[in-house]
């Protein structure tokens, strides 16, 4: 449709500022005026041609007019404006807002020129009614001048075939087609006619030309006319009353020739509806499956099957024929199912198969969904399907209210079979631009064979996985390759630092094995030292308890001889020999001993040393002049003893005995060995006058001779005990155990 423009309403003009005059104030007013009113006296325009013939740059200067003539139309609709046409021709008075005069009254129109929207027009006008005048005559123009928009503003005479007629807004619209050209027309209802009955008629009709423009480009579009009054609604040859009653024409007959075909006389059809677009194209199919379209704007439904009567402009549009529009009504015939034909894209390519119901393969190449506006209200959604079939490539398309899931899900690459409408398009020289199949239902689609799984999107694909698989492949290679030259790299490092751990393991282990030997014979040394030490110390005590026991005792012994000798002296030479003899005796016995004691040897008395004698020799020895009885007794059956064990017990009783002699005052000491298969026991006991053990004097006074016999006893692995106590004698008993160290088996060691 054009901009700006209705069927109603044509005409725009700028609209005045008239703010402007206000805000000038009177003084500008009244200058304005003057200059109009000198502008009047000057140049004003008379007549409504002199309007049309200024260019819009003229007509914008605001050239005053004034036009006496006829109003020839003026539409109720038009809110005051108005046609007027004088002897010279018609122009458009922008009377709007104001009253408006009516059709054929004689007006004085005073005003200015305006360029209008497209043929200059008057504006600001002020008419006055003069009286009425009969209509100008109305001119026969060419359509195609008529057509041309050159005859704006003008009363003229077309004469032409109505196609169309409807009543509405309380008047008559009709499209009249004459000379290939359709122009719509406006008119007074006419009284007692059915509007349907004048389609077909051959009319000429008098009125004012209006044209429909697009004003911003002030670009001429088509031309209406406004018909004043029903007398310039003139039936010139009346169509038969009942087209319906006119013989059918088959459907492939419609374009071709026939000898009493009239221009503008309707065809009758008939057929099985196919498919319809409500209010605008019916498909039906006739007799040998030949289909015809047929332009309708009547919003009847109809479905498909239904057999159908219809009559319309038999035309060419596109260069294939068509029914022009057409009237159709319902049959009483029972319903048909359409048959479709199988088509063949050289068919198609010939033009063949045009509206026919058509079954065509195809396979799938794409598919479009867009939305269209069927109008205002309603959207629908298009679905197009582009198709190719040998050399031809074809459309199907299905308009639904809703996108179509049924279409969308047919896979692209699909050899699919369409059923449809068939519309070709033609060009001048007859070939065959383009084919669309138009799809009754989304049904009318059939896959026949689904695509290969190898179509160009899913190799894409596959190479893309392909791709990613290698660059992840090549990447996880990379990164092991270089993880792993790390780990030879470390581990190469690492057997290096175990290399010199080991060779700093090694040497360690060297040193601390050197360090080791050096505190080996460093310690042997030590011990050996130790050793030497502690032999000297054993050494210097057993020279020490040897010197006691030996050299003290026979010192003793020699002391006490001397005493005698000192007190026999004088009074018996012979007692004091005796005595003296003895001392000597015991001086060489203590010479023998020193020299054992200091050359090591072993105190052996004989060579058949027996321990129940020596005691016995030596302790009479010991006692002999102090007036003390021995008595020697020995138990048990006796076996020989270690060497060391009888020196030992031997020196125990030499040093018993010493003590009897030196303190106890006793005149009898007994001694008594027993053996015994587990121990051998010595016992020394006298009858002096004893002494508290645990206060006498002790090592620490100088007096080692009861610390010495403990000792000795330990040494054998025995024990002594000493039993004593004031006035009650003294006891001392030692026990060894027959063990094979103290017996003569073992070997010979002190
Ligand atoms: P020492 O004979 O040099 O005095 P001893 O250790 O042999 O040292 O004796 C310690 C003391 O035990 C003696 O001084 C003495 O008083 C007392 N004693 C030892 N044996 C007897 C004994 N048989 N009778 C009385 N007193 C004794
Ligand atoms: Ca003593």
């Amino acid at each position: 449709m054009p901009i700006n423009t209705t069927n109603n309403m044509i005409r725009t003009i700028l609209p005045l500022n008239r703010k402007c005059f206000a805000l000038a104030g009177l003084c500008l007013f009244a200058v304005f005026q003057v200059l109009c009113a000198s502008a009047q006296t000057n140049y004003v325009l008379t007549n409504a041609a002199d309007v049309l013939t200024l260019t819009a740059t003229q007509a914008r200067t605001g050239v005053p007019v004034t036009v006496r003539g006829v109003v020839t139309a003026a539409e109720s609709n038009w809110v005051g404006r108005f046609f007027v046409q004088d002897a010279s021709g018609g122009v458009f008075v922008d009377n709007v807002g104001q009253h408006q005069p009516l059709l054929g009254d004689l007006v004085e129109v005073t005003g200015f020129t305006h360029p209008g929207g497209y043929a200059p027009v008057i504006t600001r006008p002020h008419w006055k009614k003069i009286g009425t005048a009969p209509m100008p005559e109305a001119k026969l123009v060419p359509i195609e001048i008529l057509m041309s928009g050159a005859e704006d503003s003008q009363r003229v005479a077309i004469s032409g075939i109505v196609r169309t007629a409807q009543v509405g807004d309380n008047r008559l619209g009709v499209e009249v087609a004459a000379g290939g050209y359709r122009l719509r027309a406006y008119s007074p209802i006419p009284t007692n006619v059915d509007p349907q009955t004048l389609i077909g008629d051959k009319v000429l009709l008098k009125g004012t030309l209006a044209a429909a423009f697009n004003a911003p480009l002030r670009h001429f579009i088509t031309v209406t006319l406004f018909v004043p009054q029903l007398s310039d609604f003139i039936i010139q040859q009346s169509a038969p009353t009942n087209p319906f009653a006119a013989p059918l024409t088959p459907l492939n007959a419609i374009a071709q020739y026939r000898k009493d075909m009239t221009q503008g006389s309707r065809v009758h059809v008939k057929g099985v509806v196919t498919y319809q677009e409500n209010g605008v194209n019916l498909f039906i199919q006739g007799s040998e499956t030949n289909g015809l379209q047929i332009k309708s704007e009547q919003w009847e439904a109809v479905a498909p099957g239904d057999v159908v009567e219809a009559v319309g402009f038999s035309a060419v549009d596109n260069y294939l024929p068509v029914l022009d529009d057409a009237i159709f009504r319902k049959t009483d015939e029972p319903r048909v199912e359409p048959q479709s034909k199988e088509a063949t894209a050289s068919a198609l390519l010939l033009g063949i198969h045009h509206a026919d119901l058509i079954t065509l393969r195809g396979r799938l190449l794409d598919r479009l969904s867009r939305g269209i506006s069927q109008d205002s209200d309603n959207s629908a959604v298009r679905t197009t399907l582009v198709l190719q079939a040998s050399n031809l490539l074809f459309t199907a398309e299905r308009d639904t209210s809703e996108p179509n899931p049924m279409l969308a899900s047919i896979p692209i690459g699909s050899l699919v079979e369409v059923s449809g409408i068939c519309l070709l398009e033609s060009g001048s020289d007859g070939k065959i631009k383009s084919v669309r199949v138009l799809l009754p239902t989304s049904h009318d689609v059939r896959i026949i064979q689904k695509p290969s799984w190898l179509t160009p999107e899913h190799l894409l694909i596959s190479l893309a996985v392909v791709f990613v698989f290698l660059v992840v492949a090549v990447s996880w290679t990379v990164m092991v390759t270089q993880r792993n030259a790390m780990l030879k790299s470390s581990v190469r490092e690492k057997i290096a630092a175990q290399n010199e751990l080991q060779s700093a393991h090694d040497q360690l282990e060297e040193r601390v094995k050197e360090r080791t030997a050096q505190l080996k014979v460093e310690m042997t040394a030590r011990k050996e030292s130790e050793l030497q030490f502690r032999a000297v110390l054993t050494e210097r005590t057993r020279l020490a308890q040897e010197l006691h026991d030996t050299l003290e005792q026979t010192m003793t012994g020699i002391a006490l001889q001397l005493d005698l000798v000192a007190n026999l002296f004088t009074r018996s030479a012979e007692n004091a020999l005796h005595h003296l003899k003895l001392a000597r005796n015991l001086m060489r016995q203590s010479q023998l001993d020193v020299r054992r004691s200091v050359w090591g040897l072993r105190s052996r008395a004989t060579e058949q040393f027996d321990l129940t004698n020596a005691l016995g020799t030596t302790s009479r020895q010991i006692a002999d002049g102090a007036g003390i009885n021995i008595e020697l007794e020995t138990l048990g059956e006796t076996y020989p003893l270690s060497e060391i064990a009888e020196e030992n017990l031997l020196r125990v009783g030499q040093e018993a005995i010493t003590n009897v002699v030196k303190h106890s005052g006793a005149r009898v000491a007994k001694i008594k060995l027993e053996f015994t298969p587990q121990k051998v026991i010595l016992q020394i006991s006298d009858d002096g006058k004893g002494f508290v053990p645990q206060t006498c004097v002790g090592p620490k006074d100088g007096h080692f001779g009861l610390l010495g016999m403990t000792e000795r006893a330990e040494r054998l692995g025995g024990q002594i005990s000493i039993n004593s106590a004031a006035n009650a004698g003294t006891t001392i008993c030692v026990e060894i155990p027959a063990t094979p160290a103290n017996q003569q088996l073992a070997a010979t060691k002190i």
